[in-house]
């Protein structure tokens, strides 16, 4: 989603670009009950306003009107309004399905992109005055030439890896759980955060009534939960959630991701840009990793866009370092809060519960640290660029 997004971002500025993607699109499939959802912050719907993708995804959009945060068996709770910000929303629940097609449509359309999928990057070479990236599409092989190469090929980079490239890494020893429920009250557009004995759990507003789950449990008990029946998974999910939205009535299908971090210690080198996954892999409690990397699309593409302008060459280390310290605030920031939040709510120690009950009501009580959890959530923190302020490129 953010190569595709970072070609779309680029297209009609005068350049060449080519996107090598290694599997082939399922994006085909219909909508249905078991669409995959994400939630993008306000900031991400600026961003694809501003490359004019935003309206073919509105009527797959289902707004967040608040979040509301609580810790299972204590008290305390935590609420982010729209309000607050003086927005139509805090963010948009919309199905990975949905962004796809438009990402794909919009790929389509494009004549200055060319797209290679199925087909692997086999291997890179770099000179002083281009970058070599050698692709294998069914039997053939062949090589493209150009003057940057954005590796956005996710948490396993083989891009990354090539150029030595070192990263924090962790695995959180926990998987999430994700399906989508029927509830029997309506959603009202609330988003929930509840922290539970197992790991953190999101209930997101979906369309028909639906919500999208999130439920983090220990890796060791996720194959016990995956074959749970229906019937026993909403009892246990009902158990941990409790009656907010009533009784859970219907369930979909269930798949299982583990979970880990990384933090790419660098993000670019001569000729060489990393964006999403690949320099960023969260923990997805707090819904981060793509409105992460939509950040880095908008910031990518402002600064190669404006070197191609001013006549300099657009891979040169010199223009990859502006993208590189733009970004290095927010990767930081935003990783840190995630993580520290995964692993806070994940500790089951005595006492800690009084404590967490105690900072959420704080924080609930404390305007400026909700306002400035709520901007850094929105993706409004950081200096924004042209594509996040709905101006052109
Ligand atoms: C359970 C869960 C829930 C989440 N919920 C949210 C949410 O609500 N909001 C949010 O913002 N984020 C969320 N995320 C995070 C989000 O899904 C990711 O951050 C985002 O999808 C990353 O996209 P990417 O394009 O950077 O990487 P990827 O999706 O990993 O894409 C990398 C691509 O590169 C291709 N590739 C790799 N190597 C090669 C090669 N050698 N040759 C050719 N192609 C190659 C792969 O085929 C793949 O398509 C969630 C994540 C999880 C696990």
């Amino acid at each position: 989603m953010v190569g595709a997004s970072l070609a779309c971002a680029l297209s009609g500025q005068g350049l060449r670009i080519a996107v090598v993607e290694g599997v082939a699109s399922a994006t085909r499939a219909e909508p249905g009950y078991d669409d995959r959802a994400i939630a993008l912050a306000y900031g991400t719907r600026r961003i694809l306003d501003g490359m004019g993708l935003w309206q073919q995804l509105l009527e797959d959009a289902t707004p967040i009107h608040q979040i509301h945060v609580s810790d299972r068996g204590h008290f305390g709770a935590a609420r982010m309004d729209r309000a607050d910000e003086g927005l139509p929303a805090i963010g948009y629940v919309v199905p990975a399905r949905a962004i796809g097609q438009v990402l794909e449509a919009a790929v389509a359309r494009a004549a200055d992109i060319e797209l290679f999928c199925p087909a692997q990057v086999t291997g890179v070479e770099r000179s002083d005055s281009d970058i070599r990236v050698h692709v294998r599409q069914d039997k053939a092989h062949f090589t493209l030439h150009g003057r940057v190469l954005v590796a956005a090929d996710g948490a396993d980079s083989s891009v990354r890896e090539h150029f030595g490239i070192t990263s924090l890494e962790r695995d959180y020893g926990q998987s999430a759980i994700v399906t989508n429920i029927t509830p029997q009250l309506l959603h009202r557009n609330i988003a929930y955060e509840r922290f539970t004995d197992t790991g953190p759990l999101a209930l997101l507003p979906m369309t028909e009534q639906r919500c999208a789950v999130v439920w983090t449990v220990a890796s060791s008990q996720v194959d016990a939960v995956m074959q749970l029946s229906d019937e026993d998974f909403l009892a246990q999910l009902q158990e941990h959630f409790g009656q907010r939205l009533g009784r859970l009535q219907r369930v979909g299908r269930r798949q299982a991701w583990p979970l880990r971090l990384l933090h790419a210690n660098e993000s670019v080198r001569e000729r060489v840009a990393l964006i999403g996954n690949a320099v960023h892999t969260l923990h997805p409690i707090a819904g981060q990793g793509f409105n992460l990397g939509a950040r880095d699309v908008a910031v990518l593409a402002e600064v190669l866009v404006d070197a191609v302008r001013r006549g300099e060459d657009p891979g040169a280390l010199a223009v990859l370092e502006r993208y590189d310290q733009w970004r290095r605030h927010d990767h930081r920031n935003v990783t840190v809060f995630t993580d520290g939040l995964a692993r806070l709510f994940s500790l089951s120690l005595p006492g800690l519960g009084m404590v967490r009950g105690t900072g959420l009501l704080a924080f609930d009580l404390l305007p400026p640290a909700k306002r400035l959890l709520t901007r850094m959530t929105m993706g409004r923190s950081t200096r924004l660029p042209r594509l996040a302020r709905g101006l052109p490129l």
